[in-house]
């Protein structure tokens, strides 16, 4: 049976881990303890608000999170509508064009990675009551193009060859019922994930993301739009107790939209 947590009830565990997703230790009596809320509740629209997953941390692992939270709050805010808070954090964006003319938009400096990575470890331990220590091997699709600075002006990175296969794979499970799943925030917070064992016998998780369709953020004529899709290897390369492993059907799926997990 897959693990879904798509309930206030169903994700009431996750408030009670004996221990700290952020850095694995249980907790002491003497320490004191945060609720951290993942994603953090500034990213969502009022409305939207309830209900939230939230995971106790150690205060101190948490007084480390990065200011970039409110970056990506703005950042999700264009999309629900909200105006940015001047009093927050200036959003560092660059405009450019593309080779075709169409205007690009960079953001600049925000490790996007980095901030969904420890949302991801998050939810590896409300789904499989699981420290997922940092140094992880892991592979992040961002839901924007990513780009590096170069004399000639930005250049856009390729997506990772296994992408696409991982959003098929995503696709063929879901029509298989085959998904571990988080759903909170009013459904516009929506984490998926697969395990799936490559050829030399490493499970992978395979996981997408989506946060009010973010996908639209990098929609330009010239860029195919691409959703948050990544992957990550436990150490020992095996499954985590009460994972889902991928299906063993092979069938044909439609996958027009080859970078949108969520898509058809
Ligand atoms: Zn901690």
């Amino acid at each position: 049976m897959p693990v879904i947590l798509d309930t206030q009830n169903s994700m009431r565990a996750a408030r009670l881990l004996r221990f700290c997703y952020l850095c694995g230790r249980n907790f002491n009596p003497a320490e004191k303890v945060n609720s951290d809320h993942v994603p953090p509740t500034g990213l969502f629209a009022i409305a939207d608000r309830n209900f939230p997953l939230i995971l106790p941390t150690h205060q101190k692992c948490n007084a480390m999170r990065s200011a970039d939270d409110q970056v990506v709050g703005q950042l999700v805010g264009v999309i629900h509508g909200r105006k940015p808070n001047p009093t927050h954090k200036k959003f560092r964006v660059s405009v450019g064009r593309f080779k075709d003319g169409s205007p690009a938009i960079a953001v600049r400096g925000l490790d996007l990675d980095h901030i969904i990575w420890r949302w991801v470890r998050g939810f590896h331990a409300a789904l499989y009551n699981e420290y997922l220590p940092e140094d992880t091997r892991f592979l992040i699709c961002p839901p924007l193009p990513e780009a590096e600075l170069s004399a000639s002006g930005p250049q856009f990175l390729p997506v990772a060859e296994a992408i696409p296969k991982f959003v098929e794979e995503l696709k063929r499970n879901r029509a298989t019922c085959t998904l571990d799943r988080i759903v909170c925030r009013n459904g516009k917070c929506r984490y998926e994930c697969i395990w799936d064992q490559a050829e030399d016998g490493t499970w992978i998780c395979i996981y997408a993301l989506d946060l009010y369709q973010w996908i639209d953020l990098g929609h330009t004529s010239s860029s195919e739009p691409r959703g948050c899709i990544g992957s990550y290897i436990r150490s020992g390369g095996n499954v985590p107790m009460g994972a889902t492993c991928a299906t063993r059907l092979e069938f044909p799926i439609s996958n027009h939209a080859r970078l949108d997990p969520f898509g058809a």
